[in-house]
């Protein structure tokens, strides 16, 4: 099969197929053979590895896929790539298409079946409107993942990465760096897309930790703070919790606890680290716990 990562081939198919580009699944293909590379180089796929595509398009990195995993699942919600992915992929007998809303999927399931307790590998060309919610539904539905190798906006891959203190430090990165260790692989222009998106893009390696970097009590208060620090990004922190819907804890104790971090009262949220977020909820849980009457925290 000709290498579709060559624009010509792509366009061939298309052409073949008479595709038409739906802008709502997201549909901007791959067309760099280097950045192909690349991505295949970061997943480090090897001959023992089970890989979950998500979005395969046309197959362009599914066949980058099948030439070095064990086996791969590629889940494609476009009903109309399924005869092209058959055609495009029919050298491959390591390969299971599965036409699929990956957000319905239950993807612990097929990780076992497909892996036994082996962690998997994800990797993908992201569809852009949906970058968050696949990425978390992987981390919170605790599929046992080891790596996940994806192509996502430029702009959502600093968030990922981003530093307490930093202007894309939020509520993202956070949540991104307390499942595993972000690191951008490279950053990828609009050229290298059919059609080419309206934004950069970068590859981003997400290596799932082993044990969570801190230990917290209640990890969906711990969330539920970070979400109202960073909703109220110019608030101080204490205003922030106290006027948050979704806690209630009393003011007095909102201050306390902040205090007993070491850090002023008057503290902005995006200057906390995982670490002192981790404590904070650590804290607000145990007050909350001696002083029951004080705090109601809503599901
Ligand atoms: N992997 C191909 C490539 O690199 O050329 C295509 C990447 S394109 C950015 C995103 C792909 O995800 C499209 O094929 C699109 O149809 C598919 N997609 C969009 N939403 C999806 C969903 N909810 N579940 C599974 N696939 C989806």
């Amino acid at each position: 099969m000709a290498d579709l990562g060559n624009p010509r081939n792509t366009i061939a198919v298309l052409q073949k197929y008479q595709f038409h580009f739906q802008k709502k699944f997201g549909q901007n293909f791959l067309i760099d053979p280097h950045v192909l590379d690349k991505i295949i180089a970061a997943a480090d796929i090897g001959r023992e590895d089970f890989v979950l595509e998500i979005g395969p398009g046309i197959g362009t990195m599914t066949q980058y896929l099948c030439e070095c995993a064990r086996e791969v699942v590629a889940v494609e919600i476009d009903k109309n790539l399924i005869p092209i992915l058959e055609t495009t992929l029919k050298e491959y007998d390591n390969v299971e298409v599965v036409n699929s809303d990956i957000l319905k999927m239950d993807i612990a399931k097929l990780a076992r079946e497909k892996n036994g307790q082996k962690p998997i590998k994800v990797v993908a060309n992201l569809p852009y409107y949906i970058t968050t919610p696949i990425i978390m539904g992987l981390f919170e539905s605790h599929v046992p993942i080891e790596k996940i190798t994806v192509m996502v906006q430029k702009e959502v891959a600093d968030r990922m990465q981003a530093s307490p203190g930093s202007k894309d430090y939020g509520a993202l990165s956070l949540a991104v760096q307390y499942y595993a260790a972000p690191e951008i692989a490279a950053n990828v222009p609009p050229n290298c897309f059919m059609p080419r998106p309206a934004v950069g893009s970068a590859v981003i390696c997400l290596t799932r930790h082993k044990e969570p970097p801190v230990k917290v009590t209640d990890e969906k208060l711990m969330f539920a703070i970070i979400r109202e620090s960073f909703n109220q990004r110019r608030k101080t922190l204490a205003n922030g919790l106290n006027n948050a819907p979704d806690l209630c804890f009393s003011k007095e104790m909102i201050q306390e606890s902040i205090l007993a971090l070491g850090v002023p009262v008057n503290v902005r949220g995006e200057t906390l680290s995982l670490e002192q977020f981790a404590e904070l909820s650590n804290i607000l849980a145990d007050i909350s716990f001696t002083n029951i009457d004080n705090v109601c925290v809503q599901e």
